[in-house]
Order: C-alpha cells, then structure tokens, then sequence
C-alpha cells in the first residue's frame, strides 16, 4: 500500500518523551482516504494526535468491500525507504509484485512483509479473478537507524492459529506473543497479533509492560479494557498493562499492536522515511529520475505512481501534536 496524498504533509515522528506511562483509553477513529482509483481506507496512523506504536507508523484499515465486477484495489509500483510494510488479508487476496522479482497472491491470515531497507518499490492489486469481498489493514513499521539501509526482502509467511481455550484465538504477525513468535524478520522490539473472539468471551491477554499497545478493530464488537471498539477504529491503550481485559457477546476480531517506545524522531514524507529534509528529497529525486535504488517490478504492466512535488522550502521538523 501506498501513502498516495498527492500533497503528502510532513510528519516527524518518535520520541518516548511523547508516550503516555500510564494505561489510557484513546479511542481514535480513522479519517477516509482514497487509495488508487477505486479503494478507499480509513486511515489510523499516523494522526492528528498520534503518530506511532512502539515502531508501527503507518495503519489503513480497508473493507470489508463488495469488489464484485470491480477493479478493487490497484496500486501502481511506487518506492519504499527506511520502513517494512506488513499486509494482512480477512477477506479477500491481493497480488504483490517487487523490484525483487517476488510475486505473491496474498491470501487471509498469511503475513506479507516487505523490507524497504536502503529502497526498493511494489505494485499491490487486487487479481483479475477475485473473491467477492476485500477486507484486511495495511501497516508500515519504521526502521532503527542502525538497520534502516538493509537490503531490501520480501517474505510471506502463513499464519498459524493457536486456541488459546479461553475464546480467542490468536495469530502472531510479528514478534511474540503468548510464547509463541512469528517468522517474519524484525528490527525492533515490538508484536503484532490478529485475534478472533468468539461470542461469549470474557478474558485477559498477557502484556508487556514496557511496551505501548493499541486495538485494531477489524470485525464485530469487541470491548477491549471495557471500551467497545467498532471495526474500523483503533483503541490506543498507553503503556504499563501487563493484562488486557477483552470481553465479546458476539464473534469479533481485533489486531493487537505494540512495542517498545520508538526513541528516533522520522521524517514521514509520500512513501519514504528518512531523517532530514535532504535525504528524503534525494530519495524522491531518485525514484523521478529511475535511480537503480528503487529497481523495476518487471511484471506490472502499467505505469509507475509519480512522487508528488516536493515542498519549496525546506522541511522542518514538526513536534509530535498530542
Ligand atoms: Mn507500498
């Protein structure tokens, strides 16, 4: 997926000055945004008042859409620096091509993980012949400093479901959860679990205590610390919890999103992150000018997305608005 603003806003993101050291209950609703032609995603991070999750920096949350005798999603190749993006599917499957030469049909509750590291660029789009409904979220999760210019990677991952005997089920994304950890490859301390709750359910999920944890909500009505979460809405949560009450009446779903409290403050701009006004503008002039840092994905056949403009004055850092 792709920040596709035509007029991208700079973001500096980070810093534990910013985290909240207590429980909280932040209930943020996402802001429509379009995406390609025919998709729109809400938008959770980064917002008005929160700009990251531990190292997660980046969540649209899409569908559920009827995609029957439609394109669906389309995104043209476009470029990545400094971040490694995360798609999980609920509904729904989605073709990922790289300048890697990977191509993948992504299928629900596999893990599609992409390592931009020092550049590399993808198209994601719904295949010709599809499943009726489109739903999943989208994730980017920045990159430390000391691996941020990693080579680029592609891995795909299918998930495994553990029955935790309590009414939910879990699927580690990332990192560690409940002692089991998933495969894909991470920079930071951080987790991300998919959770199904079944009707009934009245329970508590193990935490870290150290890290910041937020509530995607992606499917029914789950009441997460009591808080009923409606899908499509984040539930942002603090830090400090070494238990999270979950309680449901009917089945639902949620993501679970955590980590560690990012120390680097990010430059956010189009689809690059960086650290200065100078090096993200190379990184744009790059891709305008079809550097080999960004390769080709060979197999779309189509044009590739243009990078926005880039601000006439220079980019200053902006604080983190709560
Ligand atoms: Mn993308």
């Amino acid at each position: 997926m792709s920040d596709l603003d035509i007029r991208p806003t700079v973001r500096e993101c980070g810093g534990r000055a910013d985290v909240t050291a207590q429980p909280v209950r932040e209930l943020l609703t996402g802001r429509d945004m379009p995406l390609g032609e025919s998709t729109v995603v809400r938008r959770l991070l980064p917002t008005l008042g929160r700009r990251m999750i531990g190292a997660w920096c980046f969540v649209d949350h899409y569908g559920p859409d009827d995609i029957v005798d439609k394109p669906g999603m389309q995104v043209p190749p476009h470029p990545h620096t400094g971040l490694q993006t995360v798609s999980w599917l609920r509904q729904g499957e989605i073709l990922h091509n790289d300048s890697l030469g990977s191509s993948q049909v992504l299928t629900p509750g596999a893990l599609g993980l992409m390592t931009a590291g020092r550049g590399i660029s993808h198209s994601e789009q719904t295949p010709r012949s599809h499943a009726p409904l489109l739903h999943g979220a989208q994730l980017w999760v920045a990159l430390p400093d000391e691996h941020r210019h990693v080579a680029p990677a592609w891995e795909y991952h299918q998930g495994t479901p553990v029955d935790h005997g309590s009414g939910v089920t879990s699927t580690v994304i990332l990192g560690e959860f409940a002692n089991v950890t998933s495969p894909g490859t991470t920079y930071s301390p951080l987790v991300g679990v998919a959770l199904d709750v079944a009707g009934g359910t009245s329970t508590n999920l193990p935490l870290e205590r150290d890290f910041e944890y937020a509530a995607l909500a992606m499917h029914g009505r789950v009441d997460i610390d009591g808080v009923p979460v409606e899908p499509g809405s984040l539930l942002y949560l603090g830090s400090g919890r070494s238990r999270l009450p979950v309680e449901a009446t009917h089945d639902g779903a949620v993501m679970l999103l955590g980590g560690e409290p990012f120390e680097e403050k990010l430059l956010m701009w189009w689809n690059f992150i960086g650290r200065t006004d100078d090096e993200v503008r190379r990184y744009r002039d790059q891709w305008q000018q079809r550097d080999p840092r960004f390769g080709e994905v060979d197999s779309y056949d189509g044009a590739r997305l243009s990078a926005p403009p880039f601000p006439d004055l220079p980019l200053k850092p902006r604080g983190r608005t709560r």
